[in-house]
């Protein structure tokens, strides 16, 4: 659910109309509710009620500081996977003794930084990170609260770009291997075994990849018992979808009673890092049509916003719903290009379209999740203005960038 509805024919964001903000702060133009993040990150607390938890929003999803706040305030914890992700949580109030730190590629001074703020634990991906993370540790004569990130090789079933549980994947450590690796972390000086991890992939529509995966991985902790390691922390991962078109995810709490039907007899605090489900469908990007064409068969509607503002249609193919400010019923097949230089720069193709003329507004639905944290500057294209949207107020909560930020800390020579 979220609150973007038409009132008196315009579409609002709670009881703001866009159209308002865009004649304020110009297009294209990202607009947060703050009503659906607090709604979101509540249904998931609400989910996992029966059960010791935290929720880690996952900051790479949309890192707004504004959106942070909101959530921090609204007792969520953070899920980071950089240096940079870290500061802005940190920047935004986040306590550290709520984030976790997981990727790939964690730097020394990533894990230096992470170690000085006090972070709940690192998911650790690989036996080389390990050790770093032990000798960065004992060199700041700290010690290092780690799970490990367990691939349990299940498929998620969704988009291969975004499937990260499977053998073949870059990501955590084998499930076959990772008594071994806890082994090993048993034997570091600077290291304390806290929990275990796990992520399997993101936009998933189906609650059985995720018993799937907790499943296997509860046969794990049991062994690590026996072992005498006594882990706290369950970290479920992220990865719940959400509708974009015709979806039919499972509700949060769907979700939370059957995880807890599956690991809540182990009697641990359980994690997870729901991003796209709290943010994706809390925002929306706003655009105005600059031309219209027609070509062989179908209309071209040209208008501001680009795959540098929203990489997804673009990434993934992914469908965004696409609606017209001004309420009409007419509709036009066509496709939503942007003036970017690249076939592959629209926001919608081959649909059935609301028609609209130049100086028309629309919106782009759902994309509050991977939009602007996923923008770049490419044709040198200033990045939008993000605004957040608290009942009938509404705040720029980042300028549009201008030309002169485009040339920030370049030099000719
Ligand atoms: C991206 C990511 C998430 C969030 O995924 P969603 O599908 O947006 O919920 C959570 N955890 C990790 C480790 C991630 O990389």
């Amino acid at each position: 659910m979220h609150h973007f509805d038409y009132k008196d024919g315009l579409l609002h964001c709670e009881a703001v109309s866009l159209a308002d903000i865009a004649a304020k702060v110009g297009t294209p133009f990202y607009c947060y509710s703050k009503a659906t993040l607090q709604k979101h990150l509540k249904a998931f607390q609400d989910a996992f009620a029966g059960a010791d938890h935290i929720v880690c929003y996952s900051v790479k999803v949309n890192s707004n500081l504004s959106v942070l706040d909101t959530l921090f305030t609204g007792g969520a914890g953070a899920d980071v996977v950089s240096g940079g992700e870290l500061f802005r949580a940190l920047k935004a109030g986040g306590d550290p003794k709520k984030i976790v730190y997981s990727g790939v590629g964690k730097k020394e001074e990533e894990i230096r930084f992470a170690l000085e703020s006090g972070i709940l634990m690192f998911n650790v991906e690989s036996p080389l990170e390990l050790l770093t993370i032990d000798r960065v540790a004992a060199e700041l004569g700290l010690i290092a609260p780690i799970a490990i990130r367990v691939n349990p090789d299940v498929d998620p079933r969704t988009h291969a770009y975004i499937s990260t549980g499977l053998k073949k994947n870059k990501f955590g450590i084998a499930i076959e291997r990772a008594l071994v690796e806890y082994r090993a972390a048993r034997d570091l000086k600077n290291v304390e075994i806290v929990g275990v991890d796990c992520h399997i992939g993101s936009q998933i529509t189906e609650i059985g990849p995720f018993v799937d995966a907790v499943q296997k991985i509860k046969k794990l902790v049991v062994d690590l018992k026996e072992e005498g390691i006594d882990i706290k922390y369950f970290d479920i991962g992220g990865g719940l979808g959400i509708p974009y078109d015709d979806e039919t995810p499972p509700h949060p709490s769907e979700y939370g009673r059957a995880v807890i039907d599956t690991v809540g007899d182990l009697g641990l605090t359980i994690i997870m890092e729901p991003g796209r489900a709290i943010a994706g469908n809390a925002g929306v990007l706003v655009g105005r049509v600059q031309y219209t064409k027609d070509g062989e068969n179908k209309q071209f509607i040209i208008g501001d916003t680009a795959m540098n503002d929203l990489i997804r249609p673009s990434l993934y193919g992914a469908h965004h719903g696409i609606k017209a400010v001004k309420q009409s019923s007419a509709t036009r097949y066509a496709d939503l290009v942007g003036p970017i230089c690249e076939t592959g720069d629209f926001m919608a193709k081959d649909r059935e379209l609301p028609e609209m003329e130049p100086g028309d507004l629309y919106a782009v639905m759902s994309a509050g999740g991977y939009g602007f944290t996923m923008s770049s500057n490419y044709n040198s294209r200033p990045r939008p203005a993000e605004v957040m949207v608290d009942g009938a107020n509404y705040e720029i909560v980042r300028k549009r960038e201008s030309y002169e930020d485009l040339i920030r800390g370049e030099k000719t020579v």
